[in-house]
C-alpha cells in the first residue's frame, strides 16, 4: 500500500544537519549603509535578543564594519557577550539588574536611567548613564513631571564627579507607522527635555529617539543617533530597499505516497483529496516554525511552492510534494529574501498573525546559524 519512493541519500546541497539559518552578513552591512546614506544621524545597531535571532556578535561586527558607531542591547547580559567577543564601541543597555552594575562598569557599558532611585543606585558604580524620558510610549523612562528633578540630581552627581550623563533619549510609540504625528509630538517633548537638561547643567553628547522606521519618517537632524534594529536584519516596513539577511533552509527527511482520503499529521486536519506524495521537513515549532501558520504556509523545493499540510508539530511538518518526484535529502527553503520564489519571513509572519521580529527571535537553538558573504 505504502510506497517509499527512494532510499535516503547523502546530502549534496551543503546544508549540514537537519536545518540551518544562513545569515548573509553582507546584507547586514548593506542595510547599515542604507541608513547611513539616508539619515544624518549615526547608527546605533540594536543587537538585542541575540541580534533578533541572527547572532548578536557576528551581526554587531558586521554593523560596526559598515559604520555603526554604537551598539544597543536590552539586557545587560547581552552587552557582556559583545565585550567578551572584543567589540569595543560604546554600548547602551536599557534593562539590567542591580547585581549587574559592577560588571557593567567593568565592561564600560552605558546604562539607561529613568528615575532618581535608579540614578542613586548607579552613581559611583557605573561611569556613564543615559537619561531616558518617557515622551509617550509609557513603558520605561522618566515621567515628564519628574524630569527636572532627575536632571538636576544627575547634574549634581556629575558635578561631584560621580557619574557622566552621556546621553538623553526616548523611544517612539508609533515608530512603525508612517503616520508621523505622534512621533513629531514625541520629538518636541524630547527637545523640551533636552533644553531642560541643559538648563540643569547637563551636556549630553548623544540625543536619540528614532528606531528603524522613525529614522526614515521623522526629520530630527538635531538628534545624534538612530537606533536601528529591524532594519538591520532587512525587515523593511517602509520599502526602502533593505535586504533580509536570513534564509532558513532544511532538507526533506522522508518522502512517501499517500492515497486519496488519508489524513496527515495530528488530528488529520488535512485529508488528501487525491493520491499524492508527502515529504517530511524535520523542523517544527520547537525550532520556531509557528504552529498558527498551518493551513496557509508553503515552502520552496525544486523551485516550486509546496503547501504545508496538516498540523505543524514540535519537530517536523509535512508538505504536499504532488507528483514532482522529489527525493529525501533535497533542499527546502522555508523562508528567504523571496528572490527565488521562496516565502519571506514576512509571509510566515502574515500566515501566523505575528510580525517578522517574533519569527526571527523565536528560532530555536536546534537551528545552527551559519554565516556567509552574499554576492549582490
Ligand atoms: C528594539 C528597540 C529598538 C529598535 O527598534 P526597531 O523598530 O527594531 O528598529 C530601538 N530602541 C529600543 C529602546 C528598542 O527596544
Amino acid at each position: 500500500m505504502y510506497l517509499v519512493q527512494s532510499r535516503p541519500r547523502p546530502a549534496t546541497d551543503g546544508i549540514t544537519g537537519l536545518a540551518e539559518a544562513v545569515v548573509d552578513l553582507s546584507a547586514i552591512r548593506d542595510n547599515v549603509r542604507t541608513f547611513r546614506h539616508r539619515v544624518p544621524q549615526e547608527v546605533l545597531a540594536v543587537v538585542k535578543a541575540d541580534g533578533f535571532g541572527h547572532g548578536a556578535v557576528p551581526v554587531a561586527r558586521a554593523a560596526v564594519e559598515a559604520g555603526a558607531t554604537w551598539l544597543g542591547v536590552a539586557h545587560a547580559s547581552e552587552a557582556f557577550e559583545l565585550r567578551a567577543a572584543g567589540l569595543t564601541v560604546p554600548i547602551l543597555t536599557w534593562l539590567y539588574d542591580a547585581a549587574e552594575l559592577m560588571l557593567l562598569s567593568d565592561a564600560g557599558v552605558d546604562v539607561s536611567v529613568s528615575t532618581v532611585a535608579e540614578l542613586q543606585q548607579v552613581v559611583s558604580v557605573v561611569p556613564y548613564v543615559q537619561l531616558k524620558l518617557d515622551t509617550g510610549l509609557h513603558r520605561s523612562g522618566s515621567a515628564p513631571d519628574h524630569w527636572i528633578e532627575l536632571t538636576r540630581t544627575a547634574a549634581h552627581y556629575e558635578a561631584l564627579g560621580a557619574v557622566t550623563v552621556r546621553g538623553i533619549w526616548s523611544h517612539l510609540s508609533h515608530g512603525d507607522s508612517a503616520d508621523a504625528v505622534q512621533s513629531e509630538r514625541q520629538l518636541q517633548l524630547l527637545r523640551t527635555g533636552v533644553s531642560l537638561a541643559r538648563r540643569a547643567g547637563l551636556r549630553p553628547s548623544v540625543v536619540h529617539l528614532a528606531n528603524s522606521a522613525g529614522a526614515i519618517t521623522l526629520d530630527a537632524p538635531d538628534t545624534d543617533l538612530v537606533r536601528i534594529g529591524a532594519g538591520l536584519y532587512g525587515i523593511d516596513d517602509l520599502g526602502i530597499g533593505l535586504r533580509p539577511a536570513m534564509r532558513l533552509v532544511s532538507k526533506l527527511a522522508q518522502v512517501r505516497r499517500i492515497r486519496a482520503g488519508e489524513g496527515v499529521s495530528y488530528g488529520h486536519d488535512f485529508v488528501a483529496d487525491r493520491d499524492t506524495t508527502i515529504a517530511l521537513v524535520p523542523i517544527g515549532y520547537a525550532d520556531g516554525i509557528p504552529r498558527a501558520a498551518a493551513g496557509r504556509a508553503s515552502v520552496l523545493c525544486r523551485g516550486v511552492r509546496m503547501p504545508v499540510i496538516g498540523r505543524i508539530a514540535m519537530d517536523q511538518f509535512v508538505v504536499d510534494a504532488g507528483d514532482l518526484g522529489v527525493e529525501p535529502g533535497e533542499p527546502v527553503t522555508i523562508f528567504g529574501d523571496g528572490t527565488s520564489g521562496e516565502p519571506t519571513a514576512r509571509d510566515w509572519a502574515d500566515w501566523s498573525g505575528t510580525i517578522s521580529h517574533e519569527l526571527y527571535c523565536g528560532l530555536g537553538k536546534r537551528v545552527p546559524r551559519r554565516y556567509e558573504e552574499g554576492t549582490r
